[in-house]
């Protein structure tokens, strides 16, 4: 779980901080100043701090400094007062990632908050899934049965891949769509139907039949158990 630490000495906007956060599904924790602030960190080292520069004893540019000199890379997350642009670039030189100037929206807030953690945390996506008699090899978006390749399309794998990733899933046909085709102009639902018949017919032999089921003249749906390897 991704654990985030704040240091805000302003106590409305840090429970709000720390409310959105947890709401968001982080295990947060928050200070109000620098020296309890790397104190918690020592303690429990976090994924990202959101960091307040002017703190009332150990402020911001010292805490950053200090975990640099350290050697410490967690990415720091400057909350500044507007206009000081020399503070936010003080404190970009002292090795934080990003920063954000007061009043701001927590809009933005969660959107820097998400977009700084995928930089640092990659998302490792498992390059081969099993799944009854198929393997996927998602790297090179290949599918086998039985260790026979099967000659999917590259918009069949596409469609194999959002239902092999969300087993048990249903997905409707618009929302297929939207996934598979999504930097294209867009077919009609109809089209969907068509590829899922196609992969179903190269799929199935006659002992698998039911792979991708159709869920209530709705969506499709896969149906076996997936495994990552
Ligand atoms: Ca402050």
């Amino acid at each position: 779980m991704t654990h985030i630490l704040i240091i805000e000495d302003e106590p409305s906007l840090r429970e709000l901080l720390v409310k959105n956060l947890t709401y968001e599904g982080y295990t947060v924790e928050a200070t109000d100043d620098g020296i309890p602030g790397l104190a918690a960190h020592q303690a429990c080292p976090a994924d990202l701090i959101v960091l307040d520069l002017m703190l009332p004893r150990l402020d911001g540019f010292r805490v950053v400094q200090e975990l640099r000199r350290v050697r410490d890379t967690v990415p720091i997350f400057m909350l500044t007062a507007r206009g000081s642009e020399e503070d936010r670039v003080k404190g970009l030189s002292l090795g934080a990632d990003d920063y954000l100037v007061k009043p701001f929206s927590l809009l933005e807030f969660m959107a820097r908050i998400k977009a700084i953690l995928r930089r640092v945390q990659p998302q490792e996506l498992p390059s081969t899934l099993l799944s009854g008699p198929f393997r996927f090899d998602l790297a090179s978006f290949q599918v086998y049965r039985h260790e026979q390749l099967v000659n999917c399309t590259p918009r069949e794998f596409r469609l194999l891949e959002i239902l092999i990733t969300h087993p048990g899933r249903t997905h409707s046909r618009s929302e297929l769509v939207e996934q598979a085709w999504a930097d294209d102009a867009k077919p009609t639902l109809r089209t969907v139907d068509v590829h899922i018949a196609n992969l179903r017919r190269k799929l199935d032999d006659g002992e698998d039949r039911a792979c991708i089921a159709t869920v209530g003249g709705e969506g499709y749906r896969w149906t076996l158990a997936v495994e990552k390897t």
